[in-house]
């Protein structure tokens, strides 16, 4: 298994050597996830792109509660907000240690914004229906953010559930012990799923508890992204990366001809530098 793993791998990192004409399957290209029943998606600026704009309006809605809640400024308002998301992870868990804010008030607030840039998204969608077993989106967010955008996207059947903010006990990614939480809940097996997030620390525990792990990088630049949330590809638990997450799907799943505009699939499935170690 694990020599045909390596094997596989080594493929993904260097078709030319396996052989493998452009644009080609790759000869057990899909061995890395052939394992997998369990599929656990990110949302933000994992299921979508950064340039739907949606993290903007937050961040800006965010600062409103906050202005609003402490009379501030927006400046102040602003430095605060990002002191609390720094200090706990998310702003609202610091708002809740600090000032017993009352979070579902908090939540409907951040996410009262314009989701029309969020559309129909087929070519993702026939991805992840190909996925076989079961799939969830593991969010930060709320529900009702996270259904507003899978509901646009056109996907929202097909996932189990939407594992958010409230069922964490409001405890964010990466703190191991959600991770856990999810784990329980819904009866996973970490040893047979894969996740799939934005965020390089968001992979640390599920890399650690056997997933194989995907960073989903932003096709282009993404100004809102804060420095230490850039992925950082050589980290050892980071399995895969790729900037096209329903080509990757596609190949993950071991198709190839339902997708015309799949590019390479040594383009999409780049196997990053790290080690990976069980
Ligand atoms: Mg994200």
């Amino acid at each position: 298994m694990a020599y045909e793993e390596n094997e596989a791998r080594a493929a993904l990192a260097d078709p030319a050597a396996a052989g493998v004409a452009s644009g080609d399957a790759l000869p057990g290209h899909n061995d890395v996830f052939a394992h997998v029943e369990t599929w656990i998606f990110d949302l933000d600026n994992t299921l979508y792109s950064h340039e739907a704009g949606l993290w903007p309006q937050v961040d800006t809605q965010i600062t409103l509660y906050m202005c609003e809640l402490f009379g501030l400024d927006a400046m102040s308002a602003r430095a605060l907000q990002k002191y609390y998301y720094h200090r706990y992870g998310t702003t609202l868990r610091g708002l809740m240690a600090e000032h017993a804010v009352d979070p579902q008030a908090f939540l409907d607030f951040a996410h009262d914004i314009d989701y029309s840039a969020v559309v129909r998204d087929e070519r993702l969608r026939r991805a992840v229906a190909n996925l076989p077993g079961r799939r969830f989106v593991f969010t930060n967010g709320s529900r009702a953010h996270a259904g507003a955008v899978v509901g646009r996207l056109g996907i929202a059947d097909l996932f189990e559930d939407l594992f958010d903010i409230v069922d964490a006990a409001f405890v964010p990614k990466p703190e191991a012990v959600t991770y856990a939480r999810f784990i329980e809940r819904h009866g996973i097996d970490p040893t047979r799923a894969a996740m799939f997030e934005d965020l390089s620390a968001n992979l640390a525990v599920p890399h650690g508890l056997g997933m194989q792990t995907v960073l989903v990088l932003p096709a282009t630049p993404d100004p809102h992204r804060e420095a230490h949330e850039q992925g950082r590809s050589a980290e050892a638990h980071i399995g895969h990366q790729t900037t096209d997450l329903a080509a990757f799907l596609h190949c993950a799943a071991g198709g190839v001809s339902q997708l015309s505009d799949t590019r390479p699939i040594y383009d999409v499935l780049q196997r990053t530098d790290g080690v990976r170690q069980r």
